[in-house]
């Protein structure tokens, strides 16, 4: 399928930068008019990978933050990825409730709350290191339902 639009955007792990990334993806995929359901849906779910990054990547220092969406006539395929620490064990990662932080009051939901928002959910290396997440959300499918009945 055909990409309408696309764009790149990279930005330090700060915490501060959580809301900025969410809103500015959500209003990126605007033009495709999806459902207020499915951006909010996008911004819990672009919150959580950039949070990620943010607590879990750079234990040492600060480093970057990247995402870019591609966005089709009825889907947008959204890549969060740093060059941090990375994942050992990303299927343990994955798994509700597991926390590699118990301590600082997290509870092992991020990966969770991204596969119920989105349709996918890919976790892969980012290059040598680092975490790469490609999430895809499909546009219209309720309105869709609701024609084809
Ligand atoms: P919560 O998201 O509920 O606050 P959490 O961040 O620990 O808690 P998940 O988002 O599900 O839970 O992530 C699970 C684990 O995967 C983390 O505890 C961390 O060990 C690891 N992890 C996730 N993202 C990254 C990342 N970008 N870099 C390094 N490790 C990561
Ligand atoms: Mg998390």
């Amino acid at each position: 399928m055909k990409i309408i639009n696309e764009m790149t955007i990279s930005f330090k792990a700060l915490s501060v930068n959580e809301a900025f990334a969410r809103s500015l993806v959500a209003a990126f995929c605007v033009q495709v008019n999806p459902t207020l359901d499915e951006i909010t849906d996008i911004k819990t779910a672009v919150s959580e990978a950039v949070t990620n990054s943010v607590v879990h990547a750079y234990p040492k220092g600060c480093g970057d933050v990247t995402i870019n969406v591609k966005l089709y006539e009825n889907k947008a395929l959204i890549t969060v990825s740093d060059t941090g620490v990375g994942i050992t064990n990303m299927e343990k990662a994955r798994e509700p409730f597991f926390t590699t932080k118990p301590d600082e009051e997290r509870s092992g939901m991020g990966f969770t709350v991204m596969e119920t928002f989105m349709d996918e959910v890919e976790l892969s290396k980012n290059g040598s290191h680092g975490v790469k997440i490609q999430m895809l959300k499909n546009f219209g499918e309720v309105k869709r339902k609701i024609v084809g009945e």
